[in-house]
Formats: C-alpha cells, sequence, structure tokens
C-alpha cells in the first residue's frame, strides 16, 4: 500500500493564527477565556482548546465583567462587532486576514452603492459576517441556478466568494453574472490562497492515487467541499478520526492519498495516516 498526504493538508494559516492566538491568550490572562462561537470547526481541535482554557461562549451577554472573549477566523458582521464592543468584555480579534481582506472588497463596493453577489453557504459564520458588510444590499447563491434569482434592486454588482468556495464552480457562477447583468458586472475572486493550493493539489494527487481518504469533522463546510471535488476525481472516504477508518475496505487499493480541510489538526491527519500504513 503506498500512502501519499498532501503538503497542503492540515491548518491553513488562517486558522494556525487564530488557535495560537487563542492559546497566547489563555496563557497571558492565566485564567479561562472565551470564543464567540467555535473558534474553528473541528471538534478534536476544539476539545484540546477547552482543556487550555479556552471555552466557547453561546451569548457574550452573560460573560462577567473583564472577561475575554476572542473573535473567531471566520470574522464577525460589524453589527455584531459593535454590539460585543459596546459590552464591559476585552475583545481579541483572530479574525483570518483573508477573511478581513473580503470585508474590505465589499465595503469597498457597496459604498460605491454596489449590490453584492456572495457565493457561499448563506448559513456558513463567515457568509453572515461578510452579508454585513454589504450596505447596499446583497445575495448569497450556492449555485449557477440561483443567479436568476438575483433581484440588484437596478444597482451595479459585484461578485465575491467565500474563502473556501470551489474555484470551478465560482468560474462558472461569474460566468451567469456576467451574462445577467453584462459586462460591467464587477467579478472579484476572493476564494482564498491556502483553498486554492488545497484545491489543485487534489488534482495532482488524483492523477497517481486510486482512492482519497479527507480528514475533517462533518461541520466544517471547507472538508465537505473538499470531500465534493475529490469524490468527482476517485473513490472518496471522509473521516473525522482514525477510528472511523474502514480497514477492511481501503484494503482493495494500492495506493490512497490523504487530504484534509483547512481546520483538520496535525495530530488527527498523522493518526489517519499510521493508521492506514498499518494495511
Ligand atoms: S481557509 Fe483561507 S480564509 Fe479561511 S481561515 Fe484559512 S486562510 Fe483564512
Amino acid at each position: 500500500m503506498k500512502v501519499d498526504v498532501a503538503q497542503s493538508a492540515g491548518f491553513c494559516w488562517g486558522v494556525r493564527r487564530a488557535v495560537e492566538i487563542a492559546h497566547k491568550t489563555a496563557e497571558k490572562f492565566g485564567t479561562e477565556v472565551f470564543t464567540d462561537g467555535p473558534l474553528i470547526h473541528n471538534r478534536a481541535m476544539m476539545q484540546k482548546l477547552e482543556e487550555s482554557g479556552v471555552k466557547v461562549c453561546k451569548d457574550p451577554a452573560t460573560l462577567p465583567e473583564n472577561s475575554v472573549l476572542i473573535i473567531r477566523a471566520h470574522g464577525i458582521p460589524p453589527e455584531r462587532q459593535r454590539f460585543l464592543e459596546s459590552l464591559p468584555i476585552q475583545l481579541v480579534d483572530a479574525t483570518c486576514l483573508d477573511v478581513r481582506r473580503i470585508h474590505n472588497v465589499i465595503s469597498k463596493y457597496a459604498e460605491k452603492g454596489y449590490f453584492c453577489i456572495i457565493l457561499g453557504d448563506k448559513s456558513h459564520a463567515e457568509v453572515i459576517g461578510l452579508m454585513g458588510y454589504a450596505i447596499a444590499g446583497g445575495f448569497v447563491v450556492s449555485n449557477v441556478a440561483e443567479v436568476a434569482d438575483v433581484d440588484n434592486q437596478g444597482k451595479p454588482v459585484c461578485l465575491v466568494a467565500q474563502s473556501t468556495q470551489a474555484q470551478a464552480l465560482f468560474d462558472e457562477v461569474a460566468a451567469a453574472v456576467k451574462e445577467k447583468f453584462g459586462e460591467t458586472a464587477i467579478v472579484e475572486n476572493t476564494i482564498c490562497r491556502a483553498t486554492q493550493s488545497r484545491q489543485g493539489e487534489l488534482k495532482s494527487l488524483a492523477e497517481s492515487a486510486d482512492a482519497f481518504v479527507i480528514v475533517g469533522s462533518p461541520e466544517s463546510a471547507n472538508t465537505q467541499r473538499l470531500a465534493l471535488l475529490a469524490k468527482a476525481l476517485l473513490p472518496t472516504y471522509v473521516v473525522d478520526s482514525a477510528e472511523q477508518l474502514d480497514l477492511a475496505e481501503l484494503g482493495q487499493y494500492k495506493h490512497i492519498a490523504i487530504s484534509a480541510g483547512a481546520s483538520s489538526p496535525d495530530f488527527a491527519i498523522k493518526a489517519v495516516e499510521e493508521k492506514i500504513r498499518t494495511i
């Protein structure tokens, strides 16, 4: 059995930075610190963070005075930022700078009166944050067909993407937006570089491997999207941990390639690799 592990597997730089910020904040304050919702979408890592004193807070309004609250890597809408700033707590910002860049792109066009179309998952924390910056109006689409439902209210339009969207889907949506709104529609490819290299590496691994194992939690949208891309190329198995591997099933392959979502920790990927190597 040959086993390859994608070089891009594991934490992207934005997730690594958010986790480091959380650890350093807990160390600095020497007490429990909180995150505004899950810092990242990975169960094993969230458990480790909790063990080191970083806890998820569901309602920051209930936190005692002077508590420390970390803003998650996915970012938040400006309205929530103002609400958090109005509380008697200390804020630490772990928003990924690539997400911050998308906020800035949306703001730039929204201030000029552009209607913003976002390719993304409507209910995902990052997209909820992005919509908050679309002050001249916005609409979230998750596929090409939904472009037909966009009502731009007679405004010029600008298309952006949630940072972890698939490049091929973005290109298709961009073509549909141009067709509906004309060549003056602005298209800003805001898929982050970490996502692009992960998706690109998947294609090159598929040239030699027989099957993929993708490591990541079910609640991680970027893991699920990576798995969809993988499934279009080769038989694909998605696992959250080594315990979920079906070695009898994987034994039918000669060459397995492992990749992982942006929030999958190295220890989980390593455990999956080691278990597959026992076949
Ligand atoms: S996937 Fe991209 S945008 Fe999201 S946290 Fe990682 S680097 Fe930042």
